[in-house]
């Protein structure tokens, strides 16, 4: 029997955990000796009680060196990669772009890593894609902490005491975290209206009952992979234009627009930003990557002098650790099970999925970007 290691967060503001007591059956189905480190689930709610009553052994981090497969939520220090058993296999978040040292660092010790954010976004690794099931979580969180930062309610009300009109969210990126802020702020009586450089959006903004805002600016399309291209600074010129008067009018602006591996577009300026109302607010989601709003800085919440509120938290889906990572989880069983065909894991790299998701393999890294 192989063995797992579910490992803790050393990241003090991560409350996920990779897999949940309710996997760990699943997993030992498919020949995994189940291994957590103590307290892994604390903070999402899963106690070592918990993991053990579901067949799990609770061990301390020192377990690293024996394990043949590693998982985390976030990428390991840098450090800890020489303790990691040399053939052993890494599964997590490991920010390949910016972290060039630590793919070369599992590289140089032997460890096939393979990072969550390069699944390809097919329909055959749906199942296995973090960056999709994280990233709908925190659509809908958002919507959720601007309706507890906003001194006012969503919905329209008629009542004895007046007609209270409801609250207009302007929605800047329409993937998987803008649809699910689209889908919650309408839920909760608000007037949605949203954007996104790619044009075969606007159907699917109109079928969540949200108004799509119109923008000429020109030739924009797709990757291959569905992500957006990146605009020239004359477009982003047109598009700040062509969103300024419907910014001034909101009470609420979400922005997710992101660029895949680079940096993300600045969108909304600090001047727009001035001319919007008093007690507005603004979640910057791409804040991690750069910032789509001039202002807004990572894991701060900014007061503007007109009173605005800029959140730029860089990690909303943490705060429902319980359903975030009931979701990781079942994208690792996934993505275990996907190269388990004869109920034993036999990483196939032939197969499209494991060629991008696996960075590094016998001492090698595999893909050009991260050399
Ligand atoms: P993302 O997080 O990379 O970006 C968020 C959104 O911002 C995208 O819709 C993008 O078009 C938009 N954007 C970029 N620049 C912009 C700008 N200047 N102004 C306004 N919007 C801008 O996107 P994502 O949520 O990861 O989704 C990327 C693509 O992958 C989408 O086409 C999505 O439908 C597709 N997808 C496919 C699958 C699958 O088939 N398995 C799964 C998930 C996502």
């Amino acid at each position: 029997m192989k063995t797992l290691f579910v490992c803790s967060e050393r990241d003090p503001r991560e409350t996920r955990v990779a897999v949940i007591p309710s996997d760990v059956g699943k997993l030992s189905a498919i020949g995994w000796s189940v291994n957590v480190e103590s307290g892994a689930g604390a903070k999402a709610g899963f106690s070592d009680e918990d993991y053990k009553l579901a067949g799990a052994a609770i061990v301390d981090a020192d377990f690293a060196k024996n394990a043949d497969f590693i998982v985390a939520v976030r990428k390991p220090q840098v450090e800890r990669i020489a303790d990691f058993k040399r053939g052993a296999f890494y599964l997590s978040l490991l920010d390949p772009f910016n972290e060039k040292g630590l793919i070369a660092a599992f590289a140089a010790q032997g460890v096939t890593a393979a990072s969550f954010e390069m699944i390809p976004r097919s329909t055959i690794a749906q199942k296995m894609d973090v960056l999709s099931s994280q990233s709908s979580l925190a659509g809908y969180v958002a919507v959720i902490k601007a309706a507890n930062t906003l001194k006012r309610i969503l919905p329209m009300m008629m009542t004895p005491a007046g007609t209270i009109s409801p609250l207009k969210f302007f929605i800047v990126g329409v993937g998987v975290a803008g649809l699910q802020a689209i889908a919650t702020a309408k839920r909760l009586g608000a007037r949605v209206e949203a954007f996104d450089t790619r044009p075969v959006v606007e159907e699917q903004v109109k079928s969540l009952g949200a108004k799509f805002v119109k923008i000429d600016l020109g030739e924009t399309g797709q990757t291959a992979q569905g992500y957006a291209k990146e605009l020239t600074p004359e477009q982003i010129e047109l598009q700040r234009r062509g969103m300024a008067k419907v910014c001034a009018q909101s009470d609420v602006i979400i922005t997710t627009a992101k660029l895949f591996g680079r940096k993300a577009p600045r969108i909304i300026t600090a001047e727009m930003v001035m001319g919007m109302k008093a007690g507005s607010v603004i979640i910057d989601m791409a804040v991690e990557s750069g910032g789509n709003v001039e202002g807004s800085k990572p894991d701060e919440i900014v007061i503007t002098p007109n009173g605005v509120t800029i959140i730029g938290d860089t990690c909303l889906e943490a705060s429902v650790p319980a359903t975030a990572s009931q979701m990781y989880s079942s994208n690792v069983y996934n993505y275990i099970a996907h190269f388990s065909p004869n109920g034993t894991f036999e990483p196939n790299f032939e197969d499209p999925i494991m060629k991008v998701s696996a960075v590094t393999h016998d001492g090698q890294i595999t893909d050009e970007r991260f050399k």
